[in-house]
């Protein structure tokens, strides 16, 4: 699934071709997506300049003159810039042809990604509850300190909570818990006020980082398909339940928190 990682990197990699271009015409070839894309999207979209290309959370915005194109990738979606005219294949749903000859076309095998107008985005329903972004000056550990007074929830999904920060998915989450020392099974009032600065800065940095590497393949945004931010050997804890624990050699181990398999060590983490 995209985290927040690989949709930063999608916005930086397309930016540049979507930027000041015009739109000439929107081939919807399957409006069925989680939404169904809507009907009068080509008459919206059509003519208009791409004037800004943003992110809030998950969702891509696309800001033309007139509105904006909120654009989330759900499970399976992709987006890259192919030659306009390039025949389609299965799954690539949407062509955005722009002037400069090219299309952005989205893919999207499962269909659970979105595609929707909006004259203000911000205030739109799936986006006015969200809390700040991870990498924004409105995010920190006081934040989460003040948040978890009182919650007896477990720490991990309450940092994925999307009301409480935005894109902390569950890799995200194992692996910022793991490099500040925090079980991810301990309530979250019970989190001190200084672990939850070291916390709040270890979310910042696995996701920076992961926006780093995922920054290394923006070229395969024309005509080949992003990768994801984190690679498998810079793994802590993510996925490797029953491994041993590269800080102390322990074994570790492997619980569900809120329907979601969570990694820890028993040593490094209390
Ligand atoms: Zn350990």
């Amino acid at each position: 699934m995209p985290e927040l990682p690989e949709v930063e990197t999608t916005r930086r990699g397309i930016e540049p071709h979507l930027l000041g271009r015009r739109v000439e015409r929107v081939i919807v070839r399957d409006r069925r997506l989680r939404w169904p894309i809507p009907d009068d999207l080509d008459s919206r979209l059509s003519g208009q300049r791409i004037e800004r290309v943003e992110r809030r959370a998950k969702y891509l915005l696309l800001g033309a003159e007139a509105g904006t194109l909120i654009v989330h990738l759900g499970m399976s979606g992709s987006l890259r810039l192919v030659e306009g005219g390039l025949p389609a294949r299965k799954h690539e749903h949407v062509d955005l042809l722009l002037d400069s000859g090219q299309a952005l076309r989205y893919t999207d095998p499962r269909r659970f990604g979105a595609m929707l107008w909006s004259g203000d985005p911000l205030a739109h329903p799936l986006l006015v509850s969200l809390g700040p972004e991870p990498l924004g000056e409105d995010f920190d550990g006081e934040r989460l300190y003040r948040l978890s007074r009182g919650r007896s929830m477990a720490v991990k999904p309450f940092i994925m909570d999307n009301a409480v920060v935005v894109g902390v998915g569950n890799i995200y989450a194992t692996e910022a818990l793991f490099a500040a020392g925090i079980d991810p099974r301990r309530a979250a009032g019970s989190v001190s006020r200084a672990r939850y600065q070291r916390l709040a800065e270890e979310i910042r940095r696995v996701l920076a980082h992961a926006i780093e590497r995922g920054g290394t393949t923006l070229r395969d945004f024309v005509g080949g398909d992003g990768q994801p931010g984190y690679f498998q050997q810079e793994l802590f804890a993510y996925g490797r339940g029953g491994e041993f624990c590269k800080t102390c050699g322990s074994t570790l181990r492997e619980v569900r928190l809120g329907q979601r398999a969570s990694v820890y060590c028993g040593r490094c983490q209390r």
